[in-house]
Parts: C-alpha cells; structure tokens; sequence
C-alpha cells in the first residue's frame, strides 16, 4: 500500500517521561507505516530545554506560527524537585504557557465518548466542550494581608497623570484583598477563538460569568463577546444552524448538567479551570480527554489534556509492565493530520485521522484497554492490556480499517 502523502510539514513538540515513551510507540506503529509523515521536530524534553535555555520552547511557538498546525506531548513544569532531579540552570517555565503567550490562544478540552466508559451524569450524550480563557484574573492578581485598621482603594493613574480612586474597604480589623485584572484585547482573542472554533466544530457556543454581580469587570467580558459576536459572527451561524448563547454562570452550571451534552463551554479562566477537571471527570478519564490551542489567527496545536504520567514512567524505569492510556496522545496525532489535510486539500490524510481514531474507540468497545480504564468501564471482564499491548492493538484493527 502506498504511504499518504503530506505537504506541509506539522509541528512536532517531543516531551517527557511516559508520555515521551507513548509517542514514539504511537509513531512507529501507528503513522510511519501509512504516512509519509513530514514533520519539524523539536525536542521540547526537559534535558534539552535546560540545554537550550528554553529557546526550543519559543523556537517551536514560532514554528506553529510559520505552518499553523503542532501537535505537542506532555512536558513536565518544572518545580523545585524537577530542578534537582534534573539538575536544571533555573526553574523554566511552563512550556504550554510560554506557547500560549507567543500564539495568543484560547484553550479548548473534549472528552473522547466511547461505550462502555459511561458518564456520571446519565444525560450527557455527547462530548461537552471546555473553552477556558487562558489570560488573567485571579492568574495574575497582586494579593495583600491587611494587618490591622484602615482604608484599602483601587487607584488609576492614567498616562497624563490623572487619578481615579474607588474604595475597596475601610477595614476596622485584619482582612484581606486581591487586585484582579484582565485585558480587552485579550477578551476580544479569546470572543474569537470561542466563535471560531464553534463555527468549525458546528457545535452551539455557551458562555457563562457572574456578569449581576461583578457589574463591570465580568460584565465587560459580556459585552465583549456580544458585540464581536453581533458585528463579526451571528450571520455565520445563523448559516450553520447553530446558537451563541450567555446565561449566568450558576444558570450555565445547572443546565449543563440537565443537557446531552454537544456544545462548547466557554469559561473565564477560574471558571474554566475548575470546570475542566469536572468535565473530564464526570466523563470517565482524564486520558480520555483531548486538547487543542486555538489562536484568533487560525493556528492550532494539539495535545493530550493529561501530564506526563510520573508514576507510571518510574516502573517502566524499573522494568516493571505499565499500562498507561495513549488515547488522548493518539487523539492530538489524529486532530493535528486532519487540521494538516485540511489545509493542505488531501482527503486522504483526513480520512487517515478518522479511520484511525474509529479503530482505537473500537478496540475500547470491544474490550481491550489499559488498567485506567479497565477500572471504570461497565463492561463484564474487559481485557487489561499494557501501554504497548495497546497501540498494537489498535494497529491491528487500523490496517483491517486501511485494507
Ligand atoms: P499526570 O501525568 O496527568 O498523572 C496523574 C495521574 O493520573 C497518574 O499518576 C495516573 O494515575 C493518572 N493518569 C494520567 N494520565 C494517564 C494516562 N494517560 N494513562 C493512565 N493513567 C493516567 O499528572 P502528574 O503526575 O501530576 O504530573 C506529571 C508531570 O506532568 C508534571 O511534571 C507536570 O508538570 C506535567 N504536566 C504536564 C501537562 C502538559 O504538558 N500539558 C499537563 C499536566 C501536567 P495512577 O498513577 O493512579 O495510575
Ligand atoms: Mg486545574
């Protein structure tokens, strides 16, 4: 059979541990041998972002940026005992929050829906979609023990020297207070994304805030969303069939539960961040949970939501059978070659991605996974496979797909 072949190359972002082991399995089994896959390489592997001063970091930013398609692992953020146990110059940074800020996105996390591995909440019949807002508020706030007595206000000194003054508190005992701040240009990115990746996925777009409560700061990202959405976006989806939609976050939070689900979810970042572990977890699995950076200029890059799967790497150091999920790794392959097949018009790519993704959610169905899911699923004697066992599997049924 004839390798598919690529035009432009993806944007490939190594990682760490595990999940580093999980991508080049996935690789050889699942890709090379079908695809003539053309990639851009960078080993974004903690070793060598120390090496590079975290240039790699930037350098494959900049590289998405250049073709508009990445495809990332799971990379471990430093903390302070990565930063011995790799002996780092310093404590980098967070790479997917250094690749946010150069590409300005909105991040936005599906469940992967398979039978078999039943949501909690029995309504839910389709994937709910999480848009968080990747930009500040309690992120970026500056924060103050307040020891005893007194005033507390909120100052703006504008660029010609005027100054306005709102008070916060007079205080006649110890407290507390926190400045929060966001951004409009930031909103309007984020209003962007949402609409965009609404109208792509044809799904209806949500968004939620405490807008009768916080009447200006939450507010104002209410009026941002309607207006771009007025002037830039309601005629696209009235041709698509499908709704933007602002309700009040505790609104939001009681009919998400009561729907089936097959909408997108757009929530300030606390909301966003709080939520997203709910969602995947009334789902099934965070290993079942895919995740695609956004940008308002049309550039992607795809991830697995979880990390890089410390505990499972350490017994494969030892040796030891490990049965870690590939799925949501497999799913960042298969959004990545389909985004990639659809920019650059071949079909063949496309259908690649689907037949893929269709033989991994029928080797699940049919029993076989790893010990995650293998825990929760509501099928009677699944059959527990290790990491590789898996992707073998999956590879089996792929080229029955393929045949
Ligand atoms: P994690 O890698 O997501 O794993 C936490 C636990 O969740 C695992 O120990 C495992 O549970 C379970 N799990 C997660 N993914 C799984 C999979 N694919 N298959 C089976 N089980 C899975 O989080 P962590 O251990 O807290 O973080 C490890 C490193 O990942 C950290 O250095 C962190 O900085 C990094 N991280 C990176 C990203 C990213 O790159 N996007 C995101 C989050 C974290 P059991 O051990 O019970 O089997
Ligand atoms: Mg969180």
């Amino acid at each position: 059979m004839a390798k598919i072949q690529m035009k432009t190359p993806l944007v490939e972002m190594d990682g760490d541990e595990m999940t580093r082991i999980l991508w080049k399995i996935i690789k050889e089994e699942l890709l090379v041998p079908f695809i003539d896959l053309k990639t851009e390489y960078y080993d974004l592997g903690l070793k060598h972002r120390d090496e590079t001063d975290d240039q790699v970091t930037v350098d494959s930013a900049n590289a998405t940026k250049k073709y508009g398609v990445a495809v990332k692992c799971a990379t471990i953020t430093p903390n302070a005992a990565r930063v011995k146990e790799y002996n780092l110059k310093q404590m980098w940074k967070s790479p997917n929050g250094t690749i946010r800020a150069i590409l300005d996105g909105t991040v936005f996390r599906a469940p992967i829906v398979v039978k078999g591995i039943e949501p909690t909440v029995r309504t839910w019949k389709k994937p709910i979609t999480i848009a968080r807002h990747a930009y500040g508020d309690v992120y970026r706030a500056v924060e103050m023990k307040i020891p005893g007595p007194g005033k507390t206000e909120l100052v703006y000194t504008a660029e010609n020297g005027e100054v306005s003054r709102e008070t916060i508190h007079v205080f006649d005992g110890p407290g507390i207070i926190q400045g929060q701040h966001n951004i409009s240009a930031s909103i309007e990115s984020f209003a962007r994304s949402c609409f965009t990746y609404a109208l792509e996925t044809k799904q209806d777009l949500w968004f939620s805030t405490k807008d009768t409560i916080s009447k200006k700061y939450d507010h104002t990202f209410k009026d941002i969303f309607q207006e771009i959405f007025d002037k830039e976006y309601r005629e696209k989806f009235d041709k698509a069939g499908i709704e933007y939609f602002y309700t009040l976050i505790d609104d939001a939070v009681a009919r998400v539960i009561r729907s089936e689900g097959g909408f997108i979810w757009a929530c300030k970042n606390y909301d966003g961040d709080v939520m997203s572990d709910m969602i995947a977890t009334a789902f099934g699995s965070l290993a079942m949970m895919t995740s695609v950076l956004v940008s308002p200029a049309g550039i992607y890059e795809y991830e697995a939501a979880h990390g890089t799967v410390q505990r499972h790497y350490y017994k494969y150091l030892k040796g030891e059978p490990t049965s870690t999920n590939s799925v949501a790794t497999i799913f960042a392959w298969t959004g990545a070659l389909r985004k990639r097949g659809e920019l650059d018009s071949i079909p063949e790519l496309m259908d690649f991605a689907d037949k893929l993704e269709k033989a991994v959610i029928d080797t699940i169905e049919s029993g076989t996974m790893t010990g995650d899911l293998a825990l929760i699923t509501t099928m009677e004697n699944p059959n527990k496979v290790g990491s590789e066992e898996f992707i073998k599997a999956v590879r089996a049924r792929l080229e029955q797909e393929l045949a």
